[in-house]
């Protein structure tokens, strides 16, 4: 049977308890309205953790957009019996005054990894990212944090952060999961209309083509013919499609020997915005 804890005193009772078992604890944050994406990570956790805790909060402190916070889905029902499925054995699904019994007013200093990207585009996401997770890293204390790569930049800001609070959890990046279509599994892709859902398949048919023409000609000129196919759906608007180095997200402008790139994008298909990437190199 799988707990619920709604408390912080809930899960710190439980975790004493399973402290003196002495087994490795598997963490997985999630805003909820699970998929496979979400239930991947689990797995990840089941096979390397004696004991795996899934959180279900959506944190207002990472939406800069307020209709974007207000539309998000929720199905806390349906992510009990998902996560109970899937062999998780705690949820904690706490209420904001319980993250939040007061304002946090921290400020993070990422360098020029949040300036970038998701970064730029949505100002103050990361620093609300950073306050949530080191939050339920603290509530939880896990040894291990599962992460997906869908969310690249997001999986770089928590590495920096663990090094600089100091944390002794290990992050843990995993795999993109997508639907038959190669679109990347999200929640937010259950707020697209039929249409909308049909043009964001566009999306990870622009990283496969980013990859395939990046080997052929200039990476300005490929972001540029990118760009030029997502103008032509009139449901699709770019915020970015970039090339990057894969540690420190700066843009770079052609492939070399000595650095890895990544095609990340940010793109929406109505009013959703969808993000993906694609290792290039
Ligand atoms: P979210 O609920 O969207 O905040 O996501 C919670 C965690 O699930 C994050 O670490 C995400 O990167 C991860 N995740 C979301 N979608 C996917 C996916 N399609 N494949 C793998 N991981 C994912």
């Amino acid at each position: 049977m799988m707990i619920i804890c709604k408390t912080i005193q809930e899960i710190r009772d439980f975790e004493e308890k399973l402290i003196s078992q002495n087994g490795l604890i598997g963490f997985v944050p999630t805003m909820g309205a699970l998929h496979e994406g979400h239930i991947s990570l689990i797995k990840q956790s089941k096979q390397c953790c004696e004991i795996t805790i899934c959180s279900v909060f959506v944190n207002p402190n990472q939406f800069n957009d307020k209709g974007d916070l207000a539309r998000y889905p929720r199905t806390p029902e349906a992510d009990i019996k998902i996560l109970e499925d899937a062999g998780c054995d705690i949820v904690f699904m706490p209420s904001a005054e319980e993250i939040y019994p007061k304002d946090d007013t921290r400020v993070f200093d990422f360098g020029t990894l949040d300036k970038v990207l998701d970064g730029a585009y949505r100002p103050g996401h990361f620093n609300g990212v950073a306050q949530v997770v080191s939050r339920l890293f603290d509530i939880v204390k896990p040894h291990k944090a599962f992460f997906g790569l869908k969310d690249y930049q997001q999986v770089l800001i928590i590495k920096k952060m663990v090094e600089q609070l100091q944390l002794k959890v290990e992050i843990v990046a995993c795999p993109i999961l997508r639907e038959p279509d190669g679109l990347a599994m999200s929640s937010r892709n259950t707020l697209l209309n039929l249409e909308e859902r049909k043009a964001a398949s566009l999306i990870p048919r622009l990283l496969q083509e980013a990859r395939e023409l990046s080997k052929s000609i200039s990476l300005v000129d490929v972001k540029n013919r990118l760009l030029a196919q997502v103008s032509t759906n009139p449901l699709l608007k770019a915020d970015y499609i970039e090339f990057c180095d894969t540690d420190t997200l700066q843009t770079v402008s052609e492939i070399s020997t000595d650095k890895k790139i990544i095609c990340l994008a940010a793109i929406f298909s109505g009013k959703i915005r969808l993000i993906d990437n694609l290792f290039i190199t």
